[in-house]
């Protein structure tokens, strides 16, 4: 049995303006205030796990333990099928320090230009950590085609090449709720609140 969240302050573990704020507006419904590492002022954890779970948990705890508050992370990234599952965990790093996510995704389309695969998949882990050490995580995924050019401003990170399975717009096009209703960290997050979060919607 997964340990439930019963408190009403959450730290969300990221940096990711952009993560932040599609979490936040996942919790949202929970009636859970919520504070950001980056406006806590939380230090980054090396991020050396070899799996999205690991690196959650890793935020997670890190964030937990310096704040005394449950803290959610999340740790994701996109798999594309003819690069053998790259930049997956990298998928920050690919970006580079300036977080050129341009420049990373004519990167992956450099790479693939050769292939006729233009599979790719999604995947986010979210871990829950509270600062007694206790932890639960769980792991979305949401399978695509790569797209060029990329299109669309409303996601981030490489949400304009992106094209889910049965939807004719990218990530980058989609409505945010609707993005919302499918996405990688949508599905992970459903595992979460069944698991966690029972009976506290609003
Ligand atoms: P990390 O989990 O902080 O290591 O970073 C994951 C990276 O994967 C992000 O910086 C994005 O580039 C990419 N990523 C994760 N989720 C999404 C998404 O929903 N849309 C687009 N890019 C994403």
């Amino acid at each position: 049995m997964a340990r439930v969240f019963d408190g009403d302050k959450l730290v969300i573990a990221t940096h990711n303006p952009g993560k932040l704020r599609e979490i936040g507006e996942l919790v949202a419904p929970f009636g859970v205030a919520v504070a950001s590492a980056a406006d806590l002022g939380l230090d980054e954890p090396v991020e050396d796990g070899d799996t999205f779970k690991a690196n959650a948990l890793i935020k997670a705890h890190a964030a937990a333990q310096a704040s005394g508050v449950p803290a959610l992370a999340d740790d994701s990234g996109l798999a594309v099928e003819a690069l053998g599952g790259a930049p997956g965990i990298h998928s920050a790093r690919w970006a580079g320090p300036d977080k050129n996510f341009k420049e990373a995704m004519e990167r992956i389309w450099d790479l693939i230009l050769e292939s006729e695969d233009r599979r790719a998949h999604f995947v986010c882990a979210l871990a829950l950590a509270w600062p007694d050490g206790h932890s639960e995580v769980f792991e979305g995924r949401v399978d695509g085609t790569l797209i060029w050019p990329p299109t669309g401003d409303k996601g981030f990170g490489y949400d304009p090449m992106f094209q889910p399975a049965g939807y004719f717009d990218t990530f980058g096009e989609m409505d945010p709720k609707e993005k919302h209703a499918m996405s990688h960290r949508a599905e992970a997050f459903k595992q979460l609140v069944t698991a966690c979060f029972q009976g506290r919607r609003a």
